[in-house]
């Protein structure tokens, strides 16, 4: 039987330390869209009323039975519009779920991550692509993964000046952007730190890490301050090399080539391009989920990229990746749970990874 973790009222002390029995039970209320009538609760503190469906990740949702079909559309590379033509859904309705999902997916991303085992090797490139307007706002984004379970760990874009050959008719495109927006900034060194930060937090317990990028020049620069001089083993490796499975670089190369396959956003030659880059970072979180708890590492392989790594009891459905709220940290419910008493935080000490 569900039980609430703690009172959802960020003001009241139950939210932060929850006594047992800080609640008392309130009768059911049925719905449409579940099978079993769901539970409603009174905290005896603040004496707000709430029920099981405030923990879930689609409270307030307006057919909440289509989220997760709409995150596997999302996540395998159809775009919003055609995503709402298939579930019959209004393009408005679809960007409002495509951003609330997103959202809980970040959460959800950050929260069930641990330390990588030892031995682990991070591979790191950076993706170009571009936001609105391809030949005047490119963006790159940098991203980082595992390397032999193909874990993404992180990715996030960052604005970058236009470059490469410049015909007259792009000369004056430029100015034109230029003239509206200012000059457009270059944040990509910005990015790059952040995303070894990310990974930087998941080897910090660990004597040796083993990163292995291309030759661009500032890679090293940035990877010995997050990492730190003494312990990083840096590969660089030139990117001229042929691109196939012996090129130390091919994970990454694959994960990258898969990135661009299923985030229609990152296609080249395609109407699904990103209006601004917020909403691509977004598609990026959406990406990394299905990567990492959804999808096989390889087709013949049976578990997914986190199970590997003990992130994940098993391989997750995409309804499970999208049960419980994840706005606590460690402190939500545990995706995987049926009580609301299992937290991320007790279900990892449970089982360490
Ligand atoms: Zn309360």
């Amino acid at each position: 039987m569900f039980q609430p973790p703690r009172c959802p009222n960020r003001r009241c002390p139950q939210h932060h330390h929850p006594e047992p029995g800080f609640f008392v039970r309130k009768g059911f209320y049925s719905v449409l869209c579940r099978p079993v009538p769901v539970p409603r609760f009174r905290c005896k503190v603040c004496r707000r009323g709430f029920s099981r469906q405030t923990f879930r990740a689609d409270y307030y949702d307006h057919r909440p039975d289509l989220n997760s079909k709409l995150f596997l559309c999302l996540a395998t590379g159809i775009g919003l519009r055609q995503s709402a033509r298939n579930l019959g859904l209004s393009r408005r309705c679809t960007e409002h779920k495509f951003h609330k999902i997103a959202r809980h997916l970040r959460r959800l991303n950050l929260n069930l991550r641990g330390p990588l085992p030892e031995g682990s090797s991070l591979q790191f490139d950076e993706l170009e692509t571009y936001e609105g307007r391809r030949n005047t706002r490119p963006v790159s984004l940098p991203h980082v993964i595992d390397r032999d379970t193909r874990f993404v760990i992180w990715g996030e874009s960052a604005p970058i000046r236009p470059h490469g050959r410049m015909s007259k008719a792009r000369k004056l495109a430029v100015e034109q952007d230029e003239r509206r927006f200012g000059p457009r900034k270059d944040l990509s060194r910005r990015a790059v730190e952040r995303t070894l930060r990310r990974a930087a937090a998941l080897v910090e317990g660990l004597p040796v890490v083993k990163l292995t990028t291309d030759e661009k020049a500032i890679y090293p620069v940035i990877a010995r301050k997050v990492f730190g001089k003494e312990r990083l083993e840096h590969v660089r490796v030139n990117s001229k090399l042929a691109r196939g499975t012996w090129n130390p670089l091919f994970p990454i190369n694959q994960s990258e080539a898969m990135a661009r396959d299923l985030m229609g956003r990152l296609r080249r030659e395609s109407w699904l391009v990103s209006k601004l880059r917020r909403y691509l970072d977004l598609g990026m979180q959406m990406w990394m989920a299905y990567r990492n708890y959804v999808r096989l590492r390889f087709n013949y392989d049976v578990q997914s990229a986190a199970e590997m790594l003990g992130f994940a009891p098993r391989r997750m459905t995409s309804e499970e990746l999208i049960t419980w709220r994840q706005d606590w940290g460690k402190e939500s419910i545990h995706p995987l749970a049926h009580t609301g008493t299992t937290t991320v935080a007790s279900w990892q000490a449970r089982t360490p990874p």
